[in-house]
């Protein structure tokens, strides 16, 4: 495919108009601002795009979420994380299969496609089901059986363990490396010093990544100050976590060091504005962690948490977050928060080729249209992309080359089945429930 004429979001995240973009097989063969030589290449038997009134820049890498969840949005509204935990989300889950699951997860790749979302760093259960609807879907996805464990039994017995074992060796790097399988505890406070060992233990000797949540609450972070006398972060570095490539999402309660084991074990931070601001946990400090050079990158977390996919809505209240935090109007660039919502999400999912409009990477795109009435007066089009842009701007997503979708149409995805099928699911289960 050969794109003509087209803005582009440059590999320095820099806006360059008039562009030739050309794509081979899964990659960016060709960025420039000539056509190239070898034009007949790219269109044979493809097809020129028009880029005139668009543009292009790399699809987003969802740091932090829950795809399957998307059964449980708007469902226990107006509650703090621990009640909505406890008395809606949690009753709820133990209704669910492996067919809940996988479409429920094909609902939420379904809007994260529609919005420009190629991958997700997804922690949940069922994850075979979850992964085969990747694969169907012909997305991406970083997936971990979220490991919980309350007891003193041996963690490698438990069954959770066992299907975390299963999903590696079954499903990494399955769909040509589309799909990754991490590992995953789910947080300090559903774990066992054991159990955290052993999963660090697993990640470290296979190679994995591990996606954990932390400090997301100050009740949480406080009590297991209570329980180990140390913070989550500290707990987590001493008991081997960190010891293999970690995205930790939310770090709202952070101490001063916390920052330094973050920074100094190089741990991704996936920050969450809408979930923190929806649940009252808190607001991180972006901010400060981008100045000493920390990794963040950006999550919607679940959409019973948020309630959408879009990563824009989640660039623009990260920069609101930052601005309060600091008390500054400007504490997050436009550059930084497209940085953080593209490339930093595909780093930190171990994605080293993909995230960025340039030759040789991964073709992972999205194609906005410029000619929206909430994209008009540009005066500088990152700050409208960051401020003015939602999802719903977006008019085709490639992963791997393979487009996803198109003006409207899913191409891989049977959307009304979807949509059906999520809706009959919520209606039994909230039959069960009730
Ligand atoms: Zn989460």
């Amino acid at each position: 495919m050969f794109f003509k004429n087209i803005t582009v979001l440059n590999e320095n995240f820099e806006v360059c108009e008039n562009m030739y973009v050309g794509i081979k097989d899964d990659k960016i063969e060709y960025v420039g601002t000539e056509v190239p030589d070898e034009l007949y290449s790219y269109i044979y038997n493809s097809e020129i795009y028009d880029g005139a009134g668009k543009l292009m820049m790399p699809a987003f890498y969802n740091a932090h979420a829950h795809s399957p969840m998307t059964l449980m949005r708007g469902y226990g509204e107006g509650l703090s994380l621990q009640d909505w935990l406890e008395k809606k989300i949690f009753p709820f889950e133990d209704k669910l299969d492996g067919y809940a699951v996988y479409w429920g997860t094909m609902l939420a790749l379904a809007e994260g496609i529609a919005g420009g979302i190629v991958s997700s760093t997804d922690l949940y259960y069922f994850s075979p089901d979850e992964a085969d609807a990747v694969l169907d879907a012909g997305a991406k996805m970083n997936i971990s059986r979220s490991i919980t464990h309350f007891d003193d039994s041996n963690p490698l017995n438990s069954p959770r363990f066992r299907e975390m074992e299963y999903l590696v060796k079954e499903y990494h790097t399955g769909g040509m490396r589309r799909l990754l399988t991490d590992v995953s505890l789910h947080a300090e406070y559903t774990n066992t010093e054991k159990s955290c060992k052993a999963v660090a233990d697993f990640a470290y000797y296979n190679r994995l990544n591990m996606a954990v949540h932390l400090s997301e609450t100050k009740r949480e972070h406080e009590e297991c100050k209570a329980r180990h006398g140390m913070t989550p972060a500290a707990f987590f570095e001493k008991t081997g976590v960190f010891n293999t490539r970690t995205t930790a999402a939310h770090c709202v309660w952070l101490e001063e060091e916390d920052f330094e084991i973050l920074k100094r074990k190089e741990v991704i931070v996936a920050t969450c504005p809408i979930s923190n601001m929806k649940l009252a946990s808190g607001i991180a400090d972006v901010r400060k962690m981008l100045d000493l050079r920390m990794n963040v990158a950006l999550g919607t977390d679940s959409v019973a948490s948020n309630n959408s996919l879009d990563m824009f809505e989640e660039m623009k209240f990260a920069a609101l977050c930052a601005n309060i935090k600091t008390g500054k109007a400007s504490a997050l660039t436009p550059k930084e928060l497209l940085y953080m919502a593209t490339r930093a999400g595909a780093l930190a999912q171990g994605r080293l080729d993909c995230g960025k409009i340039a030759k040789g990477m991964k073709a992972d795109l999205q194609i906005i249209d410029l000619e929206k009435a909430n994209l008009c007066p540009v005066h500088d089009l990152r700050t409208s992309l960051v401020y003015s842009a939602h999802s719903g701007d977006v008019v085709l997503t490639m992963c791997d080359g393979k487009i996803l979708y198109r003006d409207g149409e899913f191409l891989t995805i049977d959307i009304e089945k979807a949509r059906r099928t999520v809706n009959i699911l919520t209606k039994k289960i909230l039959g069960e429930l009730n």
